[in-house]
């Protein structure tokens, strides 16, 4: 079950990596979009920023070994949370 999305591309995650209080960022890299939490996923503007450089640039995942074989682009970014749209 997933607790956290990115603010950037929707990818779920079982674990928040901004911390168990959302201010705390660990600033790892996200596994599709590429984005450092923390920093590109720091406000509203930078999240849409980088995901449109990522959608501009064709959507590859950061860890292409990981991408699922029936990976959905529209479904996961329907997941990113509402307020980084
Ligand atoms: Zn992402």
């Amino acid at each position: 079950m997933s607790t956290w999305n990115c603010r950037v591309c929707g990818l779920d995650y079982d674990y928040s990596p901004w911390g168990p209080q959302g201010d705390t960022p660990d600033y790892g890299t996200c596994e599709c979009c590429g984005a450092q939490f923390g920093v590109d996923d720091y406000s509203v503007a930078s999240s849409r920023s980088f995901r449109q450089q990522w959608l501009s640039g064709g959507t590859a995942w950061f860890y292409p070994n990981l991408k699922p074989a029936d990976w959905q682009l529209e479904s996961q970014l329907s997941q990113i949370p509402a307020h980084y749209r």
